[in-house]
C-alpha cells in the first residue's frame, strides 16, 4: 500500500505499555493528527515513526518497504518538535539548507531549493535574516521549510503550535494545512488540542491509555464518537444514561425519546448529545423535565445550563434561536433521536 502501515505496534517500557497494539492505515498524502490526552502514547507513536524509538513488537511500513529497522536518517522524513530547534546563530537561507549542505549539494543547488521554499512559507526574501530576529511564527515557517528541503516522503510534528500564542496558532494551522495540501506529503502532526486536530487533520486518531479508540474523519469523531471517552473529549457534550422502559422504548431521564432505537440485549447504556443540538421548549408535551441553574452569554452563543433528575443539561444556541430563559425558571429539554448518539457503555 502506498502511503504508511502502523502494524500491531507495542511499545512497552519495563511492565508499563505506552502504545498497545495499534494498527493503522493511512493512505499517501492524507494528513493524521493524533490526538488525546497527556500521557496516552502519542509521542511514543510518533517517535517510532520517526525511528527515535524502537517498537517491542509491530511493524512499520512506508510505500510498501518495511522501515522498522532502518535507522532514522535513512527513513527520508521530515520532523518538527515543540522546540523548533533553530540553529539560532545561522541565518534563514542557513538554517533551511542545513541537511542539503551535509548531503553535498552545491551553492546554487541550496539557493534555489532556499528559495523555492522561502516562497512556499511565504517568507521570500528573508534568506539573509539572523533566525534570532525572527517572530515566533515566522521562526515556526522556517523550522517547517528545513523539515521539508529534502522533500521527505513522510512529514512528522510533534506539538508543533505549543509554543505560540492562541491567535497566531490558529493562522498556522490553516497555514499547515494549505501547504501539506499543496504538497501532498503524508503529515503526522501529535497534539493535545482537539481544535487544531479538527482544523487541519483528514484523519483524526483518538487515542487513549495506548489504544486508538477512534480513527475517522475529525466529521465522523464528532457526529459519531465510537464510546464516551471519544464523545467527552471532542467538544463539549452531554453523556446521559438511557434504558428501556417496560415498553421497550428508549427512556433519558423518565422521558421517553420516540425514534431512538437502543441495542438490543437491553443493557445499560448512555448517550451522547451535542449542547447545540439540545433544544429548550416550554415543559410539558412529552419533553424532560428541568429547571434553569445558569446562564452563561459569550455573545455569539448562550450556555444554558438546565438541571433534570440530578443531571446538568447544557444547551447551546445563538441569541435569536434561544428563547428568553431565566435562573429559576422550568423548561421542557428536547433531545432529538436523531442527534443521540447511543454509546456503548
Ligand atoms: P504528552 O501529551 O504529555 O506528551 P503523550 O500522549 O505524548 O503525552 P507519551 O510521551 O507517548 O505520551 O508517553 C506515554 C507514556 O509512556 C507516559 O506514561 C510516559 O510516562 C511513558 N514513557 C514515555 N517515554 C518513556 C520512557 N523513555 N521510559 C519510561 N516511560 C516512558
Amino acid at each position: 500500500m502506498s502511503g504508511l502501515s502502523l502494524n500491531d505496534i507495542t511499545k512497552e517500557f519495563g511492565d508499563f505499555k505506552a502504545v498497545d497494539n495499534v494498527a493503522l492505515n493511512v493512505p499517501h498524502g492524507t494528513f493524521v493528527c493524533l490526538l488525546g490526552p497527556s500521557g496516552c502514547g502519542k509521542t511514543t507513536l510518533l517517535r517510532m515513526i520517526a525511528g527515535l524509538e524502537e517498537p517491542t513488537s509491530g511493524r512499520i511500513v512506508i510505500d510498501d518497504e518495511d522501515i522498522t529497522a532502518v535507522p532514522t536518517h535513512k527513513r527520508n522524513l521530515g520532523m518538527v518538535f515543540q522546540s523548533l530547534a533553530l540553529f539560532p546563530h545561522l541565518s534563514v537561507g542557513d538554517n533551511i539548507a542545513y541537511s542539503l549542505r551535509i548531503r553535498g549539494a552545491s551553492k546554487q543547488d541550496q539557493q534555489k531549493r532556499v528559495d523555492e521554499l522561502l516562497k512556499l512559507i511565504h517568507l521570500p526574501g528573508f534568506a539573509d535574516r539572523p533566525v534570532a530576529k525572527l517572530s515566533g511564527g515566522q521562526r515556526q515557517r522556517v523550522a517547517i521549510a528545513r523539515a521539508l528541503a529534502l522533500s521527505p516522503r513522510l512529514f512528522l510534528l510533534d506539538e508543533p503550535m505549543s509554543a505560540l500564542d492562541a491567535k497566531l496558532r490558529e493562522s498556522m494551522q490553516v497555514e499547515l494545512r494549505q501547504l501539506q495540501q499543496k504538497l501532498g506529503i503524508t503529515t503526522i502532526v501529535v497534539t493535545h488540542d482537539q481544535r487544531e486536530a479538527m482544523t487541519m487533520a483528514d484523519l483524526v486518531v483518538v487515542m487513549g491509555e495506548g489504544r486508538i479508540r477512534q480513527a475517522a474523519a475529525p466529521v465522523e469523531i464528532y457526529r459519531k464518537p465510537a464510546d464516551a471517552f471519544v464523545a467527552d473529549f471532542i467538544g463539549s457534550t452531554n453523556l446521559l444514561p438511557v434504558s428501556a422502559d417496560s415498553a421497550g422504548r428508549a427512556t433519558v431521564l423518565g422521558s421517553a425519546i420516540s425514534g431512538l432505537t437502543l441495542p438490543s440485549g437491553g443493557s445499560k447504556a448512555s448517550i451522547s448529545v451535542r449542547p447545540e443540538d439540545v433544544h429548550l421548549t416550554a415543559p410539558g408535551n412529552g419533553a424532560i423535565d428541568g429547571t434553569v441553574t445558569f446562564v452563561r452569554d459569550l455573545g455569539g452563543t448562550i450556555e444554558t445550563f438546565v438541571e433534570a433528575g440530578g443531571k446538568t443539561i447544557i444547551a447551546v444556541a445563538t441569541p435569536r434561536e434561544r428563547p428568553e430563559v431565566k435562573v429559576g425558571q422550568s423548561v421542557g429539554i428536547v433531545l432529538p433521536p436523531e442527534s443521540c448518539v447511543v454509546l456503548k457503555s
